[in-house]
């Protein structure tokens, strides 16, 4: 394969937008690494769901804030938390449920954001999340903004769903309870960056999705893909 320029590509936006399938498929294409910062919030979660620091329905902040110093997390690619791979229990609905509450404490991002940093000093980088333009990296040379119609999310996830206990409408409703509190909670909420590309992907298939980046990477940035 020819040699890529190696740029930042932060890509964020709604809840089951399809980021993070999008962002891996990208980084294969372009044999970069791929980084899911919302499966950092979901590590975080799950260790302090195993730690006794969530529990009946709350988070004890001071006792979460307290195991950070004493957690490894990692991506390589899969989501580790030590040499552990949690890549699956990350995504159980207890984990969804608390992991964005448990985002909107400072002293988690900043653990995020220090492991994103570490883990992206190579460059040549695709990372997904809801911050990665606006906050993590602010000077990412592309960033995308992603957007759909959110029936159509809520659909897509509850097609995933194992649970056979899980409504559409738990879906739904879950959805639009994370993306209200991911653009309003005070720490560096989900916004479109002004310089970010809007995306939406409510008709589009992946493959069209695919055709749109690659088009923009070889016109605005000098690939040849
Ligand atoms: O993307 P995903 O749903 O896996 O992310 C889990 C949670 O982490 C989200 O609900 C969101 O609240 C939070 N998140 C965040 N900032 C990011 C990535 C995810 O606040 N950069």
């Amino acid at each position: 394969m020819k040699q890529q320029p190696k740029i930042i590509i932060a890509i964020d936006g709604y809840s089951s937008t399809g980021k993070s399938s999008f962002a891996k498929l990208i980084a294969e294409r372009l044999g970069y690494i791929h980084l899911d910062s919302g499966a950092l919030y979901r590590a975080v979660t799950l260790y302090g769901l195993r730690k006794g620091a969530i529990g009946d329905g709350k988070i004890d902040k001071d006792a979460l804030v307290a195991l950070l110093p004493g957690l490894e997390v990692s991506q390589s690619p899969c989501t580790c938390i030590f040499d552990e791979n949690v890549e699956g229990l990350i995504r159980q609905m207890e984990v969804s449920r608390f992991a964005s509450p448990v985002s909107a404490i400072a002293e988690v991002r900043n653990f995020v954001d220090d492991n994103l940093h570490r883990m992206a000093s190579g460059g040549g980088v695709v990372m997904d999340g809801r911050d990665i333009g606006t906050t993590v990296f602010p000077n990412a040379e592309l960033k995308i903004f992603m957007q759909a119609d959110d029936l159509v999310r809520a659909m897509r996830r509850y097609r995933e769903t194992s649970d056979p206990g899980v409504t559409f409408i738990d879906v739904l409703h879950s959805l639009r309870e994370r993306d209200l509190r991911d653009s309003n909670r005070e720490v560096s909420p989900l916004r479109k960056a002004d310089d970010a590309i809007v995306l939406d992907n409510t008709c589009m298939t992946m493959e069209d999705e695919i055709e749109w980046l690659v088009n923009l990477l070889n016109e605005k940035y000098g690939f040849s893909l």
